[in-house]
C-alpha cells in the first residue's frame, strides 16, 4: 500500500437490498466502522438506494458510488439515469463491472464514454478491468488488459487521469464460492501491467497516482495479503460487503495495516 494515497474499501452491494435494508446495513457498519483518515470507506448500494443513503450516512465515514450510469446527460433515454443525475449524491462511479459487460453487453467504448461522462460530472471512476477463465486459459490476460485500458482511458487529461480509481477483477475469481481465488503473484503482476499501460499513455506521474483496487471473492480473512501487494490501494468487495461483521472486519484489516507501515 502506498502510504500517499488513501487506500480505498468498497462495497459492491449489487443487486441486493432494498431501501429499507440499505438503510439498516448502513445503520449496522455506522455502528461498526469507525472514521480513519487514511481509509475511503465507498458504499455502492443499488440505484434506488442512492439517494436515501446519501442524507442518512455520515459523511466523515463513508462515500457513495453508483454501481453505473449512462453516459449520455438527458435525453429520450428511456430507464436510464445519468451521471449528471448523480452528481450531487455520489463521489465515485463503477464503471464497466464485468457484469454489466457480460449480461447487458456493454463494450470498450461504453465503458470508454462512461468514464468520460463522469469525468465530465466531477464523479471518479472506478473503472473495472480483467479478463474472464477461458481468456486467461488462452494467454490473452494482457491483451484484454492493455484492450481495457486503453480505450477506457482515451482523450483524458492527465489530470483527469490522477483522480481514477481502477479495480483489477479478474472475471474467474468474482463470487467463486468453490476456492478459486486469485494468487497474490498473479495479482501483483497484472496490476503491474496495469500501471506500465498507464505509464505509456500518460507517463509516470499519473501511473503513480491512480489508484488501483483489488477485487475477487475478498474477505475478512484474504484481504490483508492482497493489500500487501506492491502497487495495490484498496479493494472492491462483493458479497463481503453485505455482512456487516466481515465488511467492518474487511475494513479494521486495512487500518491495522496502514498503521504498521
Ligand atoms: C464484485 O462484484 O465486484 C466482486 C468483487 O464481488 P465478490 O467480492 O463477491 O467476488
Amino acid at each position: 500500500m502506498n502510504q500517499d494515497r488513501k487506500t480505498i474499501i468498497a462495497g459492491n452491494w449489487k443487486m441486493h437490498l432494498n431501501v429499507h435494508q440499505s438503510s439498516l446495513l448502513l445503520h449496522r457498519l455506522h455502528e461498526n466502522i469507525r472514521v480513519h483518515r487514511d481509509i475511503e470507506v465507498v458504499l455502492a448500494p443499488s440505484m434506488l438506494s442512492l439517494q436515501p443513503l446519501s442524507l442518512e450516512l455520515d459523511h466523515r465515514k463513508f462515500k457513495l458510488a453508483s454501481q453505473d450510469a449512462y453516459f449520455k446527460d438527458e435525453g429520450g433515454y428511456t430507464g436510464e439515469v445519468s451521471f449528471a443525475m448523480l452528481g450531487e449524491m455520489v463521489q465515485y462511479g463503477i464503471i464497466g463491472h464485468s457484469a454489466r459487460r457480460i449480461y447487458f453487453g456493454e463494450t470498450l467504448e461504453m465503458v470508454r464514454d462512461k468514464v468520460q461522462a463522469a469525468v465530465r460530472c466531477g464523479i471518479a471512476p472506478i473503472i473495472c478491468v480483467g479478463e474472464t477463465k477461458q481468456e486467461r486459459d488462452a494467454g490473452e490476460t494482457k491483451q484484454v488488459l492493455h484492450d481495457q485500458i486503453t480505450t477506457a482511458l482515451q482523450n483524458l487529461t492527465s489530470r483527469d487521469i490522477e483522480g481514477i480509481v481502477v479495480a483489477y477483477e479478474p472475471v474467474w475469481a468474482i463470487s467463486t464460492f468453490d476456492g478459486v481465488i486469485a494468487r497474490p503473484d498473479d495479482v501483483e503482476k497484472s496490476i503491474a501491467f496495469i500501471r506500465m499501460q498507464i505509464r505509456e499513455l500518460y507517463g509516470q506521474k499519473a501511473s503513480e497516482r491512480v489508484r488501483v483496487l483489488y477485487g475477487g471473492s475478498v474477505n475478512e480473512h484474504d484481504v490483508r495479503g492482497y493489500l500487501e501487494i506492491p502497487g495495490v490501494d484498496g479493494a472492491l468487495v462483493g458479497a463481503a460487503s453485505l455482512n456487516y461483521h466481515q465488511f467492518a472486519a474487511i475494513v479494521d484489516a486495512a487500518y491495522q495495516l496502514r498503521l504498521k507501515a
